[in-house]
């Protein structure tokens, strides 16, 4: 289990070029084209990789990006009501707790930010 401070050892920044390629959110969702919250959340996303858990409250990234049967997201992601995101995002990170003392999964060095909106 790692801290935001070790997850950011060795950051040097982002430019266009060293971008990943990665999209943990792909292009195709159905946001307005030219909209901010889509572009802001595409960039969180790029920064902090693929082993993240996204939990959506109700909203328009919420709705754009998981159109049933489609979705956007390359990574888990689960959708909650507007008051209960951080209490979902504290419930997953127990889980990936007990399942790695369990040895059910190896411990990846997750980061959990609870209280920040949509991770
Ligand atoms: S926040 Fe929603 S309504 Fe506003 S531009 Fe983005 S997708 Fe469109």
């Amino acid at each position: 289990m790692g801290t935001e401070t070790e997850a950011l050892k060795g950051f040097k920044g982002f430019r266009l070029t060293n971008m990943p390629k990665n999209e943990p959110l792909s292009p195709g969702h159905r946001a307005c084209q030219g909209c901010g919250e889509i572009l802001a959340l595409r960039q969180v996303m790029k920064a902090l990789g693929e082993n993240v858990v996204v939990v959506s409250a109700t909203g328009c990234m919420e709705i754009v990006t998981s159109p049933f049967p489609q979705t956007a997201w390359n990574v888990p992601w689960l959708h909650v009501a507007f008051e209960n995101a951080s209490a979902v995002v504290s419930g997953v990170e127990s889980a990936y707790k007990a399942m790695i003392r369990k040895g059910k999964i190896e411990d990846k060095g997750v980061v959990f930010q609870i209280g920040r909106a949509h991770v």
